[in-house]
């Protein structure tokens, strides 16, 4: 379980005195000039190419892809299971976007979303500031950011990876300057493929991808879970191909879906869904829907008791009274619903392990789960009108 934020403290150990690391300054530093001075330079002064555009495209969804579908939600989450070719492409695109390799970062992933928010054990914890969780955390050797690798067994033992992690900075060049190089001698614009698929593409990346430390843990919604500071934003989803839906992802990690509904934009989690009809992915993970609008529920049942509770007594005391009892009644028939589906889906599971359901039987608890599904649907509806009434 996460747990719960603990106030930003500026005279942590954690904070002071950490020594800075200068091979990651120089880095980001002299990407983000490069791609702030050298490539408006070089576009006015010789104008890039359309081919050199489409493959600063190309390179930074692959890009983001790697990182959003290989790293994050293959590796550090295992949401599905992903074919070796698959698996490979997520490793030289990966290493391509320059974020370390996929064991390094899956181990901190792992250890953000285990102690989120907390100063000490998050290696990016937001509640330490929008500069600190965004890039600060990278270029100090903080406590918080120790490498640890006791989290990923399951990663040690992936060959592909364990090559990735040994041959790093080779992989880093060859695909940084070998790539958008090869891609620019092909299409007839060197120099130009290089300025955007290699230095601007690197960039945009980078920042594009830190939003997610910095940013989705700031703006937004927190529709499922006010336990932490990760927030829905629909303007970052796009901005990180799909990992915008930070509250949906930071309280159910294990879909292989951040953006759950089906018009969220998530491009990730169609990019996994349709790689399953080729073959190439598969166990594609899902949070049963009644979870997700237990959670959805709770959470309005929480911001409607404030509501509630921050009614002046004096004003309309048989309104106020009448809506607290509406709302008592809701709350009990939602704990109702939550325990009859934990019974159904006890019984279900039971059947299933002594393997003498029947095909009607299995449909009847379908039915009687989806059921108690359109229930709760029912009573989110019914409180948000009572919440209107509260305003
Ligand atoms: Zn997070
Ligand atoms: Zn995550």
């Amino acid at each position: 379980m996460p747990s719960r934020p603990t106030a930003p403290s500026s005279a942590s150990p954690a904070a002071v005195g950490a020594p800075p690391i200068w091979t990651n300054i120089i880095l980001f530093s002299l990407t983000f000039l490069a791609a702030a001075v050298l490539v408006p330079w070089y576009g006015f002064t010789h104008g890039f190419s359309v081919a050199a555009w489409a493959l600063f495209g190309v390179f930074l969804i692959g890009n983001e892809m790697s990182i959003t579908a290989g790293y994050h939600r293959l590796w550090a989450h295992r949401t599905y299971d992903a074919h070796w070719s698959l698996r490979l492409l997520f490793v030289i695109l990966g290493s391509m976007a320059l974020q370390n390799s996929a064991w390094a970062w899956c181990s901190g992933h792992r250890r953000h979303h285990l102690n989120v928010d907390d100063v000490e054990r998050d290696p990016y914890s937001a509640l330490r500031g929008f500069w600190f969780s965004h890039i600060g955390w990278m270029v100090r050797e903080y406590p918080s950011g120790r490498e640890d690798f006791s989290n990923i067994p399951d990663l040690k033992r992936d060959r592909l990876l364990a090559f990735q992690h040994r041959h790093y900075v080779p992989l880093v060049l060859v695909t940084n300057l070998g790539l958008p190089l090869l891609a620019g001698w092909l299409v007839g614009d060197l120099w130009g493929t290089f300025f955007l698929a290699g230095v601007l593409r690197l960039v945009v990346s980078h920042h594009f991808t830190f939003f997610i430390n910095s940013l989705a843990h700031m703006w937004g919604e927190r529709p499922y879970t006010e336990e932490n500071t990760a927030r829905d934003n629909p303007v970052l989803a796009v901005l990180t191909f799909g990992e915008g839906y930070h509250n949906f992802h930071h309280n159910f990690a294990h879909d292989y879906r951040n953006g759950v509904r089906w018009w969220q934009w998530d491009p990730t989690k169609w990019l996994i869904a349709s790689l399953q009809w080729v073959g190439l992915t598969r166990r594609l993970k899902r949070t049963p829907v009644f979870h997700i609008q237990r959670a959805l529920l709770a959470m309005q049942f929480t911001r409607a008791q404030r509501k509630l509770a921050s009614l002046p007594a004096a004003a309309a005391a048989t309104r106020v009274s009448e809506l607290r009892q509406r709302m008592a009644h809701e709350y009990d028939s939602f704990l109702a619903a939550v325990a009859e589906w934990a019974k159904v889906k006890e019984q279900w599971l039971e059947e299933k392990k002594r393997a003498v359901i029947e095909h009607w039987e299995h449909a009847s608890f379908q039915q009687q789960l989806k059921e108690l599904e359109r229930r709760l649907r029912l009573q989110r509806r019914r409180l948000r009108l009572l919440q209107s009434q509260l305003a």
